[in-house]
């Protein structure tokens, strides 16, 4: 796991900090928004807690544990420079910007639970951030809460991400519902970003299931009609399948709904569960071991597989699928809360297993062992 955020184990301001985020170079900023790592003109010079030297003016000193940062990373620091947030790691696949707390669905295992203050200056930050990214950075996640209660404000940051990061594969993860708007859809549509994608959850084959697992009533009816608003308009869609003890049950009429009515979708995401924010909090009400619904889960990506709709397994760990979906699996952990466990050890497999959340250390299935190569048992991972 990689920290993402912590205190600073000393900050020494010649004032509050004019801005919250800093690129850090080596070498002397050349830049008002860089900051120097290690010695050097700068604005603010950041220390990493090895470098025992007296803090001096405008310099702050990170804790042991975002000893992994480097130059090329974008960092958040508090005004008086004691805390200190990762907002971007080049060398990292796993980007995303969290834009807003706030959402209108209240899923029973939500990973990052709603809070309904007024947030909207992580939206501000997302634009600054934007500004200074690469322009060759490959891809990046929007995500919540629920970005669209921006409204206006989200259709902005996605038209400055598309003239700024022109080449960016781009991927927002909504929960659908605002696009059963017409008009919102339709400027949405004409942000012209053909990167853009939009991941959407789909917990049900009919409104009763979803609308019990989001806890909104009316949110299945929103969220279909918003997919097909969206097909309508040739907008790029994902579709994401949850897999908890109400909905894995369920799988294959899910996958036979999405086959049926949605098969214009990019593409499906089956998922495994993180064990974190409200997942861990009702544990016993939606936790099932991915081993008790392998079958349904085989067949539910089968059927996808057969109706040309391009299906992947998210958060699963080979081990626990069957053999013959195993190759839809994919690394979809995010690098930094991703671990393997010592029960993998010997395992032949391991470099294409996503391996698990450290949040997993909540519960796990009791069913990990180790497979033998592909040769060795006749099937391929
Ligand atoms: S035992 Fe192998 S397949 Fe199972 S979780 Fe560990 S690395 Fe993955």
């Amino acid at each position: 796991m990689i920290a993402l955020r912590g205190r600073a184990r000393s900050a020494s301001l010649d004032g509050p900090l004019r801005r919250e985020l800093w690129r850090l170079v080596d070498g002397p900023a050349r830049q008002p928004d860089e900051a120097t790592l290690g010695d050097g003109p700068a604005g603010l010079r950041v220390r990493h807690a090895h470098h025992d030297a007296a803090p001096r003016g405008n310099e702050i000193v990170l804790p042991p544990h975002l000893g992994h940062l480097g130059a090329g990373d974008i960092i958040a620091v508090s005004p008086t420079g004691d805390r200190v947030e990762v907002m971007w790691r080049p060398r990292s696949r796993h980007n995303s910007i969290l834009l807003t707390e706030r959402c209108d669905n209240y899923c029973l295992m939500c990973s990052q639970p709603p809070k309904r203050h007024d947030d909207s200056r992580l939206l501000d930050r997302a634009g600054e951030l934007i500004r200074m990214l690469p322009a060759d950075t490959p891809e990046l996640g929007l995500t919540g809460g629920e970005p669209t209660v921006y409204g206006d404000g989200l259709l902005a940051l996605l038209r400055l991400i598309h003239s700024e990061l022109p080449g960016t594969e781009v991927h927002l993860l909504s929960n659908g519902r605002r696009f059963a708007d017409a008009g919102f859809t339709a400027d949405y549509a004409r942000a012209g970003n053909p990167r853009l994608m939009a991941g959407i959850p789909l917990f049900g084959p009919e409104p009763a299931l979803h609308d019990f697992v989001v806890q909104a009533s009316g949110a299945f009816d929103q969220t279909v009609t918003g997919i097909l608003r969206l097909g309508e308009l040739r907008q790029r869609v994902e579709i994401r399948v949850v897999l908890q003890k109400h909905t894995a049950p369920a799988v294959v009429e899910i996958a036979e709904f999405i086959a049926r009515n949605l098969p214009f979708v990019e593409k499906v995401a089956l998922m495994g569960l993180e064990v974190t924010g409200l997942a861990r909090a009702n544990l016993d009400d939606v936790w099932v071991d991915p081993f008790d619904y392998r079958a349904e889960l085989a067949e539910a990506a089968l059927l996808l597989k057969h109706a040309r709709v391009r299906t992947q397994i998210y958060n699963h760990q080979l081990c626990l699928l069957d053999h013959r979906v195993r190759r839809m699996a994919v690394r979809s952990i995010s690098d930094w809360k991703n671990e393997h466990i010592p029960a993998c050890a010997g395992c032949a497999v391991r470099e294409e297993c996503g391996g698990f959340f450290v949040s997993s250390r909540h519960r796990r299935s009791a069913h990990i062992r180790p497979l033998p190569s592909p040769s060795a048992d006749g099937h391929h991972a």
